[in-house]
Order: C-alpha cells, then sequence, then structure tokens
C-alpha cells in the first residue's frame, strides 16, 4: 500500500500493535503502549493506531476499547488477519470521506480458516517459522487460546512441504513449525497424515538444515514421533515439552489429560531412543487448590527429567477459563516464594547438564557473530548456545565443535 517501515514512532503515520492473550501482564503491557502513542495524535492527525492479535478476540477487550480508548482506528483479530489491507483501506476511506464519523473499524470474525499464500517478511534469514497448523482443542483450564484462536485446524501437507522447500532454497538452515499443539496435526484432514509422518517428508531434502516444532502437548507425544526423530537426518535432538505441574490433582483441575507417571513414561522412551535428546518445559506456579505438597512434586519432577531449561510463570487468571472461577487462598508473596525455590533448583540442574557437556563433539549452526570478542554465537541441535572463536564469515555455516567449558546459561567451545 506504499508504507515503509520506520524506526522512530514519531516519524510513523500507522503503528500497529500485534497483541498476545495467555497472559494478563501482556495485556496491560499493551494497553500501556498504546496509552502512550495517542498523544503522537496530537502532533499528527493523519495517524492510524490499530490493534490486532488474539487479545482484541476477547469481547471483554473490545468494550474495554470502545470505552477508553477509543482513539484506535481499527481493531482486528487473528481470524481477519488475511484481510487486514482491505479492513485498512476502508478505514482510510471512512477517514477521509467523513472525519466526523472517525472511521472506527471493529472487525469481529469467527470463522475458522486457513489461508494459504500468505506472504511473511522474515528478519533473519537463517531461521524461519513455519506454521503448520492454527487453533486448538484441548480447553486447558486455564488458558484462552481456544477461545481466541479457534479450533483445531492443520495446513495441507503439500502446502508446508512446498513452503519448507521454498525456505531451504532461499537459505534458511533452521527451520521451526509452529502450531499450538503440532502433534496433533493431521487431525481432520482429508490425506492419512500425521505429524511423524509431516516430519519425515521435511526431513528427506538434500543439504544441512536443522527441523524444530512447537509446541508439542505431552498428551499426544507418541512414541511414533520419538522413533522418527531418532531415525531422521535432520530433526533436532530437542523437545518442548511443557508439563506445567508435576501434581497429579492439579493436572487432573488443569485439564491436562496426563498424569506426572504418564508424562515421565514419554521422558524415558525418547531418552531410550535418543540418548542426547534435550527436554524443555513451561511451568506454573500457584494455580488455585495448589498447596506446598502439589508444588514439591514439581520440583521432583524437575530432578528426574533434568530439564535444560524452563519457561516459568506464577499462574495468572484469564477471564472467561475455568479455572479463574477457582478459589485461589494462595497468597501472591507465598507464589513468589515457591517460583524463587524452582528457580534455584533449575538453574543447578541446568550448570550441571552444561557441565556434563564439556568435552563432548557437537555440530552447532553458527548463527551470529560478536565483534567485540571476536566469537561466534552457535546453537547446538538441542537448542543450546555455544560461543566459539571463529569468523564472520562462519554465521550460517555449520560447524564441529569441542565442548570446552560451561556455563548456567550457555557453552564455550573451540571449532575442531
Ligand atoms: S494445549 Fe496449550 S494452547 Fe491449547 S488450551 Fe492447553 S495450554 Fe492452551
Amino acid at each position: 500500500m506504499g508504507f515503509t517501515l520506520t524506526d522512530n514512532q514519531e516519524n510513523a503515520d500507522v503503528i500497529l500493535f500485534n497483541t498476545c492473550a495467555i497472559r494478563e501482564n501482556a495485556e496491560n503491557k499493551a494497553f500501556g503502549n498504546i496509552g502512550w502513542v495517542k498523544n503522537l495524535k496530537k502532533t499528527n492527525e493523519n495517524l492510524f493506531i490499530i490493534l490486532c492479535g488474539c487479545m482484541t478476540e476477547q469481547n471483554t477487550i473490545i468494550d474495554k476499547i470502545k470505552s477508553k480508548y477509543g482513539f484506535i482506528d481499527l481493531v482486528f483479530g487473528t481470524h481477519s488477519i488475511h484481510k487486514f489491507p482491505k479492513y485498512f483501506y476502508e478505514t482510510i476511506l471512512n477517514k477521509n470521506e467523513n472525519q466526523k464519523k472517525s472511521g472506527k473499524n471493529y472487525i469481529k470474525e469467527t470463522e475458522d480458516i486457513i489461508t494459504e499464500d500468505f506472504p511473511a517478511v522474515r528478519n533473519n534469514n537463517l531461521k524461519a517459522f513455519l506454521p503448520i497448523m492454527y487453533g486448538c482443542n484441548n480447553f486447558c483450564s486455564y488458558c484462552i487460546v481456544p477461545y481466541v484462536r479457534g479450533r483445531e485446524r492443520s495446513r495441507n501437507s503439500a502446502e508446508i512441504i512446498s513452503e519448507f522447500k521454498k525456505l531451504l532454497e532461499n537459505g534458511y538452515k533452521d527451520i521451526t513449525l509452529l502450531g499450538q499443539n503440532v502433534n496433533s496435526y493431521g487431525k481432520g484432514l482429508e490425506e492419512n497424515i500425521n505429524f511423524p509422518k509431516l516430519l519425515k517428508k521435511l526431513d528427506g531434502f538434500e543439504g544441512e538444515y536443522t527441523i524444530r516444532f512447537m509446541t508439542s502437548h505431552p498428551k499426544d507425544a507418541t512414541n511414533e514421533l520419538f522413533d522418527v526423530i531418532s531415525k531422521s537426518n535432520h530433526i533436532a535432538h530437542h523437545i518442548h515439552l511443557p508439563v506445567q505441574c508435576g501434581s497429579n490433582k492439579i493436572l487432573k483441575e488443569m485439564n491436562r489429560k496426563y498424569t506426572k507417571e504418564s508424562y515421565l513414561k514419554i521422558i524415558d522412551y525418547a531418552k531410550s531412543k535418543i540418548p542426547d535428546i534435550v527436554f524443555t518445559s513451561d511451568i506454573i506456579v500457584g494455580f488455585p487448590g495448589e498447596t506446598y505438597e502439589d508444588f514439591l512434586e514439581t520440583t521432583d519432577l524437575l530432578k528426574k527429567v533434568k530439564f535444560a531449561s524452563l519457561f516459568t510463570f506464577i499462574y495468572s487468571p484469564r477471564e472467561g477459563t475455568p479455572a479463574a472461577k477457582l478459589l485461589d487462598p494462595i497468597s501472591k508473596h507465598e507464589k513468589t516464594a515457591w517460583l524463587l525455590e524452582l528457580l534455584k533448583i533449575q538453574e543447578e540442574i541446568s550448570e550441571n547438564l552444561h557441565k556434563e557437556m564439556i568435552g563432548e563433539s557437537l555440530k552447532v549452526l553458527a548463527e551470529s557473530f560478536l565483534p567485540e570478542t571476536n566469537e561466534l554465537l552457535c546453537r547446538t541441535s538441542g537448542n543450546i548456545l555455544v560461543e566459539v572463536k571463529g569468523k564472520k564469515d562462519n554465521i550460517g555455516k555449520f560447524l564441529n565443535v569441542l565442548i570446552t567449558n560451561s556455563k548456567k546459561e550457555s557453552l564455550k567451545g573451540k571449532i575442531i
């Protein structure tokens, strides 16, 4: 439409906020930032402020925008993203034709469709994200995603394979397949396909590249998945498998449909097939009704699995989810203390895991260069960062390195 990018919001004629509904904190941050740019409208009357993303799929948010953020010109959700140019054009026309009418445009569409040939601008020329499915059917009791992103729907494998092939042809070396629950990929498609079968197809191209994927729901992480990874040439030896909690009572309340024992069984099977597999996970601390004893089940699980790293969160209620209605007697103060305890345990686990890797020879992808130290930042198949002395022109190459030292968050190595 003739617009170009600017680094300076004061020069902008259009400011578009892409939002996330997962945590309340992210929503508050979005509103804070939007409130700040309101002032820019005073000096630039042609400025359009646009809000999109899954936060806007909630009626309560639309009501809040209408009452307090009426200066936003266009609001649309994830279901309408492919129509953004159309809605933006209409907003411009409305504003030009009748300034008093304001041109406000609040779009609410709920149809669960898949749009192919969607143009993508990628900021990195080595690493790419490739969506393979959208939506979620799991309805974990704390999660807003199924309400804002709609039901699960998978892209046809032919479309994914063709896009994947183009990425390889364009020099991408590290491609992450995306979906709320990639392990249920293929359900509802006419073709006979599931996630392991898709991975197998994507693994079959020539050349050096890495396939990653996220996120995996443990209830759908099958033996077939790990069998395929173990026999593959390109699939990363890393799985992000969010466990959320180690207490069976809380897992049931969360509607996660697995137990601590069944989760550990998956981990054991994966380790038996792929001895160097790296696990990472998400943990929610302080779910309503969680006791300290429940929390200790989680720390016990961490010690058993030995995750390389974790995304940890204090439970945040999301309006409209079943968990938001549960009584939550534990104070924020207490939950914070539990979280700190958990982080300390995890820090030790990560540190030890990294230490155990000293002396190993690994293939890594050189991703970027630090001129101050003449170091390359590289990534292992297990998604761990390795710093090695090297030249900038190694960026984009797979290198063999010997791990010589370790830190809490990363490794040190040398090219061999
Ligand atoms: S599987 Fe993930 S996205 Fe789906 S409801 Fe559960 S937490 Fe939310």
